[in-house]
């Protein structure tokens, strides 16, 4: 086998690897999700709204756009793997940390920008679908354009020339963000507390969920300091934080007795 033959099944097997745990990931998060959901019915944001109609409609368009993200992810890697790109700095767990934190930000910072440019008019064609779910729930994730997916997702094929990290912590990270992702879009509110309004600059799934609901506010991913900075953090995100941790009841784990979850 020439060697352009041999690195190309080498990149394919690596894909498929990504794209199969990532599929799962999917699953077992959205499952999973859902089943915390049906037993805290008094958590759901947009109380007259149900995005769950749209399930089917939006695992399929996942299944193809998880497919970009896996494509993305392993260029990265595969580019790495190949000593295409600077370093990558060994593992080591004294520096994980400080290294995923860093990784955390730069790509806060990219989805930020990205995510403005997809809602400009030349792009927002690119990024409509993903508006679609106006009540977005754990299926909303990754039903996504994608376009939109190459340009948001597509960190991890970029980030390796710029900043030697890790291949542990960009898996890691994107472990990561894919949790984050299907409870950002859950739907549900967990995560409200002092901590995920001003001043700290983290958010809780009200956050996303407002950008589906409103549409030109909150562009962030992890942080709420872009949009604070530019202006663009939705002028009632704070106080609706602050009012689901005064009224939300405790989180239960135990079906209501005699009352249907919400789907
Ligand atoms: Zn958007
Ligand atoms: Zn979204």
């Amino acid at each position: 086998m020439s060697d352009v033959v041999m690195g190309a099944a080498e990149f394919l097997a690596l894909l498929a690897a990504v794209y199969a745990v990532t599929v799962l990931a999917y699953f077992i998060l959205g499952f999973g999700i859902t089943w915390v959901n049906a037993r805290n019915p008094e958590r759901r944001i947009q109380k007259n709204r149900r995005g769950e109609k749209r399930r089917a409609q939006e695992i399929r368009q996942s299944l193809a756009s998880i497919l970009v993200t896996s494509a993305m992810v392993a260029i990265g890697l595969f580019s790495q793997w190949k000593g295409w790109t600077i370093g990558p700095w060994e593992f080591s767990w004294l520096w994980a940390a400080p290294q995923f934190v860093l990784c955390m930000i730069l790509f806060d910072a990219w989805f930020y920008f990205a995510h403005r440019l997809l809602h400009t008019k030349p792009f927002y064609r690119f990024h409509a679908l993903h508006h679609k779910s106006v009540a977005p729930t754990v299926w909303s994730n990754d039903s996504i354009g994608l376009v939109d997916t190459a340009l948001s997702q597509g960190y991890y094929a970029v980030v390796v020339f710029l900043v030697p990290f890790s291949p542990v912590i960009l898996i890691l990270h994107r472990a990561f963000d894919q949790i984050n992702g299907t409870f950002g879009h859950a739907g549900f509110e967990y995560f409200a507390s002092k901590t995920a309004r001003h001043p700290w600059p983290m958010l809780c799934t009200t956050y996303h969920d407002q950008h589906h609901a409103e549409f030109r506010y909150n562009y962030a991913n992890y942080f709420s300091f872009w949009d604070r900075l530019l202006g663009t953090v939705s002028p009632t995100y704070d106080r609706r934080v602050a009012a689901i941790e005064e009224t939300a009841p405790a989180i239960t784990l135990k079906r209501a007795g005699g009352s249907q979850p919400a789907e």
